[in-house]
This record gives C-alpha cells, sequence and structure tokens, in this order.
C-alpha cells in the first residue's frame, strides 16, 4: 500500500531554537501514525542532524532535505551533494520546488541528475512539479506536467521509480492562500497517476505516492487529503505552526 505523507517544507525559515521548539511541540502531542503513514520534515541544513535526533525514537517520523546538488562532489562552494546528506542518514531530499526553478533556474535535466545522485544515494527525492498561473489559465497543465514527469523520471527503472514521492504543487497555490479545489487536486493527482502508469504499468503507478502542495492548512487539509489520488500534502507556511501542523498529520487517510 502506497504511504500517505505529511510533509512539513520550512523553507528559508525559523531560526536553530525556533526549529528545535517546533519540533518538541509537534513530537509532543504523540500522534500515532499508522504503519503506511509518515511524517517528514524538510528543515535547512544547518538543522538537519538536530532535527534527526529529535525524531530517531519517533515510529514513521523523518527528516528532509531541501535541496541537494546535480553533481557529486567537487569544486561548487557552498554546495551539498547527496552523498553528504547520505552520510549523515538523511533518508528524503525535496527537489525541484518551484521556488528553485524559478530563483535558481533549474530544469528538468538538472533534476534528472539530483535523481539520480539521490536514489544512488538511497535517498527518497520529494519530486515537486506542478504549473504556473498562465498555463493553468490557458487549460494546458496537464500537458505541462506531463512533460516535467517525463524529462526527469521517465528513464529511471522501474525499481527506481517506485523510491520517488511526487508532489503536486500549482505554483499559483504556493504562499497564496489560493489552494487548488480538492477537485483540482484529485483531477491532476489522477492524471499524473495514469502518466505513471502509461510509462511504468498500473500497478507500479498506484505504489506512488503523490503529495498536493499549496496552501494547505488545518481548515482544508481533511478534505484535500481524503481524495482518492491525493496521498498527504507537502506543507509550507502551516507547517511552521505546530497546532496546524499536527491537525495536518491527524487529516491524513
Ligand atoms: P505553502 O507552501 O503551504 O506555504 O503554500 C507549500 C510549498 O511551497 O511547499
Amino acid at each position: 500500500m502506497r504511504k500517505q505523507i505529511a510533509a512539513a517544507n520550512w523553507k528559508m525559515n525559523l531560526t536553530y531554537q525556533q526549529g528545535e521548539k517546533l519540533l518538541d511541540e509537534i513530537l509532543h502531542e504523540k500522534i500515532a501514525l499508522k504503519q503506511d503513514q509518515q511524517v517528514v520534515f524538510a528543515v535547512p541544513f544547518p538543522y538537519l542532524i538536530m532535527a534527526k535526533s529529535a525524531v530517531a525514537n519517533e515510529q514513521n517520523y523523518f527528516i528532509a532535505a531541501q535541496n541537494c546538488h546535480h553533481k557529486k562532489s567537487g569544486a561548487y562552494t557552498g554546495e551539498i551533494a547527496a552523498e553528504m546528506l547520505h552520510s549523515i542518514g538523511i533518508p528524503f531530499c525535496v527537489i525541484g520546488h518551484s521556488e528553485r526553478r524559478e530563483y535558481f533556474n533549474e530544469s528538468n535535466q538538472e533534476l534528472a541528475e539530483k535523481l539520480n545522485l539521490l536514489l544512488e544515494q538511497e535517498i527518497q527525492p520529494i519530486f515537486c512539479c506542478g504549473e504556473p498561473l498562465s498555463v493553468r489559465e490557458a487549460g494546458e497543465q496537464n500537458q505541462y506536467v506531463e512533460v516535467q514527469l517525463k524529462e526527469s523520471l521517465f528513464y529511471l527503472e522501474a525499481s527506481q521509480l517506485k523510491k520517488v514521492v511526487i508532489a503536486y504543487e500549482p505554483i499559483w497555490a504556493i504562499g497564496t492562500g489560493k489552494t487548488a479545489s480538492s477537485d483540482q487536486a484529485q483531477e491532476m493527482h489522477a492524471h499524473i497517476r495514469q502518466v505513471l502508469s502509461k510509462q511504468y504499468g498500473a500497478d507500479v503507478a498506484n505504489e506512488i505516492s503523490i503529495l498536493y502542495g499549496g496552501s494547505v492548512k488545518a481548515a482544508n487539509a481533511v478534505d484535500i487529503f481524503s481524495q482518492p489520488d491525493v496521498d498527504g500534502g507537502l506543507v509550507g507556511g502551516a507547517s511552521l505552526v505546530a497546532a496546524e501542523f499536527t491537525a495536518i498529520i491527524k487529516a491524513l487517510k
């Protein structure tokens, strides 16, 4: 059965002390997760080890990095390699967030390189995709996301693809307070699963967790997560507030 995942994306927010306190408050709730449910905290690089030790004794709670570099190692001052993340025991890494695609010009091809390096290191990529408002308004969102998937993922073997978590995040819904309706989310998630199914078969496609991201909060999480092809969420703003994120965890199917 595919995993239902509540993933927090802290982005470039919170000091170390604030991050430590937030984790403490959320873990203090002792939310028991079902076997197929997972909670992932994508925290800034300098907090990875602290966060990892905070969840060390918690069942199904994990830590993610928010990015890695697309080269294996070398003269890339200030960058972080997948191998480094592996060496400190980090099991997940977000890649291809729309903010990185936009501000750091990350291309689908570059993300394919990151995917390879992460999978080589046995780190599960949380691969973000999603269309800008202009594409949605032109009604071309299905095609747009399909190209993102094809160019970054489709050279993977089925066994590798099964390790990838996909996060669909319509750019117009990120940090804007404008959520896709649960119907819009379901429609795109079903499309993504169909695209995967055509390439890899329905059995493989049905094993992939597809998260929704974009203004998820306590008030809309149950509605969105209850859709059949939505397997949880990647949450930015609301993941910075303990009461909000604990409610979002509890909204997992
Ligand atoms: P948001 O961000 O929940 O603040 O809209 C989601 C994300 O960018 O991952």
